[in-house]
């Protein structure tokens, strides 16, 4: 599918050299409507306090999905239709390899609350899930 390649070359494209040397990966989040980019966003680096406690298995600052919905919910009251866009998300870690970015248990929440029926993510193969 054309969007899954054009999300995959634009998060390799934008991956930020200085994140090599910090050892980190970057999620994105793309949400296309009818072959149209209406956003794009990146996992929020900032470390939440709770981290500290156990970092296995609590998110790092917001995901990238979350800051895309709340980017687009400006669009208009209702959201942009969301029942006719595609969630593409793609990890891609220091190496530029891609790797799993399934959604987290609470934008599994909200894609379901926002009613976005076409939802792809990333593997550690290098390919793509569909979710749902
Ligand atoms: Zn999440």
């Amino acid at each position: 599918m054309k969007i899954l390649e054009r999300s995959l070359e634009i998060a390799r494209a934008a991956y930020p050299s200085t994140y090599k040397e910090k050892k980190e990966s970057l999620h994105w989040s793309f949400i296309w409507k009818k072959g149209k980019l209406l956003s794009l966003s990146t996992n929020d680096k900032r470390t939440h306090p709770l981290n500290s406690y156990n970092s296995k298995y609590i998110e790092k600052g917001r995901c990238s999905e979350f800051n895309g919905f709340i980017k687009l919910r400006y669009i208009s009251p209702d959201g942009p239709q969301w029942h006719l866009c595609t969630l593409v998300n793609v990890r891609i870690d220091r190496e530029r390899r891609v790797c799993n970015s399934r959604l987290c248990p609470a934008c599994q929440n909200l894609v379901q609350y926002l009613g976005i029926k076409r939802i792809y993510y990333s593997t550690n193969e290098g390919n793509f899930e569909k979710y749902l």
